[in-house]
């Protein structure tokens, strides 16, 4: 059976995942995303009217005019999890295909809410649940199967999707770290991954998330994080001022622990801004996560200041407010407070606490430096870092290699340089670019058999 993997999206960049496997007639796509830096850098632009086109051409979704070059039929759009770079693009790209979109619970709802914003394009597409460990038959052939793998990442319900076919198993490895211990939901499922690397043909081809291939050693457990956090968030228990803290709406573990320990503190925790609301709302509705009664949530942004006026009303001493903004995007609740743009009033000695690190990039590095300074200039105390990354470091990718022994090899989820480290760790452990290590770029087709 002929094999083609055609690297569409995510191959220059961290941003607008998207790659498809052609096993004979069948093609199954995995991932359509945005690239979120490349729509931000443009003031004020909504992308929920825009055409995919401009959007292909600013670089913001990927460009999947290659695909006409596939010979078969797409069977199945297969998003790997929830993050915006992995399923950003659905609602601009997906109506193309006559394709259900495959996805487990959490992250179908998020792809749901998605196709519900947009206003340009109306997706048929049926939206098909699987969960982690479920494997479905693709196309008629009987030969083809798509399984999903339980993995852990920074956002619930991750899988890795896995393509069985006659030649072996293709591995969509984005993305994912290695956690024994998460805060919500099984851990990684490595005897899964060892047992595919040994079963039939194995492993034909791999794929790989290489956002941190040029890190040294092992991404810590979320719960290493949560440690942290209780850590920094008891030293403060005996403040008698404002504290504020800031993460990854989409990270639901993090959410979780904070609200735990705001209460452990005597504080009541709210959550403040639109995609706070968003993301664990849906994760509390889909029973997920079970947050304590009194939890107030808040996106609209009345019903935000009317909070802001009650925690000054009742004295900040007896609230922690969980705000967006953990990068300083400009219109987060959390640069607003810097601004001074809410009711809530920071005062000297105020705390913030940054449960994120700044993402490697100038734009949000020159927000994020931002904010802080105004921050600073209100008086708060900023404790930042307060954060495990989502992805492999460089055993994780060892550890994979070892599992799955693929025949071959294509990293990505990365720019030139960030792939890299992934290039020597691969070359050192007997792989040979252009042989079976394939390093490539976005708007590909690689034949592997
Ligand atoms: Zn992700």
């Amino acid at each position: 059976m002929e094999i083609e993997i055609a690297t569409i999206g995510g191959y220059e960049e961290v941003g607008r995942q998207m790659t498809a496997v052609r096993a004979g007639d069948d093609i199954v796509i995995f991932d359509m995303g945005l690239n979120l830096s490349k729509v931000l850098i443009h003031d004020n632009i909504r992308t929920e009217g825009m055409h995919s086109l401009d959007l292909i051409d600013m670089g913001a979704i990927p460009d999947d005019r290659i695909m006409s070059d596939l010979e078969g039929d797409v069977q199945a759009i297969v998003p790997t999890h929830g993050h915006l770079d992995h399923i950003g693009a659905i609602s601009k790209l997906a109506h193309r295909y006559d394709a259900p979109v495959v996805a487990t619970p959490f992250t179908i709802e998020l792809v749901k809410q998605e196709l519900q914003d947009e206003q340009k394009f109306d997706s048929g597409n049926d939206l098909v649940k699987m969960d982690p460990g479920e494997t479905m038959s693709i196309g008629d052939s009987g030969q083809v199967d798509l399984e999903f793998v339980n993995v852990t990442h920074s956002i619930i319900d991750a899988i890795n999707p896995v393509l069985h076919t006659p030649e072996g198993a293709v591995v969509y490895g984005l993305d994912k770290r290695m956690d024994h211990t998460p805060v919500i939901g099984d851990p990684i499922d490595m005897e899964r991954f060892r047992e595919i690397g040994r079963e039939g043909e194995g492993v034909l081809c791999y794929i790989e998330d290489c956002t941190n291939a040029n890190k040294k050693g092992r991404t810590p457990s979320e719960n290493v994080a949560r440690e942290h956090l209780r850590d920094v968030l008891y030293s403060m228990e005996d403040y008698d001022g404002g504290i504020v803290a800031t993460t990854f709406s989409s990270h639901i573990a993090r959410v979780k622990s904070l609200v735990e320990f705001a209460k452990d503190i005597g504080r009541q925790p709210v959550l403040l801004g639109r995609s706070m609301e968003k993301y664990s709302g849906t994760a509390e509705r889909l029973d997920f996560v079970e947050f304590p009664d009194d939890l107030g949530m808040f996106g609209h942004r009345n019903s935000v200041d009317q909070s802001f006026e009650r925690i000054m009303n009742e004295g900040k001493e007896n609230f922690l407010p969980v705000v967006t903004g953990h990068q300083g995007e400009p219109r987060a609740m959390l640069t607003r407070m810097a601004r001074g743009e809410t009711p809530y009033e920071l005062d000297n000695g105020d705390k913030v606490v940054f449960s994120a690190r700044v993402i490697p990039e100038p734009t949000n590095e020159g927000q994020r430096y931002q904010a802080e300074k105004l921050l600073g200039m209100q008086g708060a105390r900023v404790y930042d870092d307060i954060h495990v990354s989502g992805h492999l470091c460089q055993e994780g990718h060892y550890t994979m290699l070892d599992a799955l022994q693929p025949q071959h090899i294509i990293p990505a989820h990365q720019n030139l340089k960030g792939l890299s480290g992934y290039v020597d760790l691969a070359s050192n452990n007997g792989y040979k670019l252009g042989r079976d290590l394939h390093v490539t770029s976005n708007g590909n087709i690689i034949q592997i058999v």
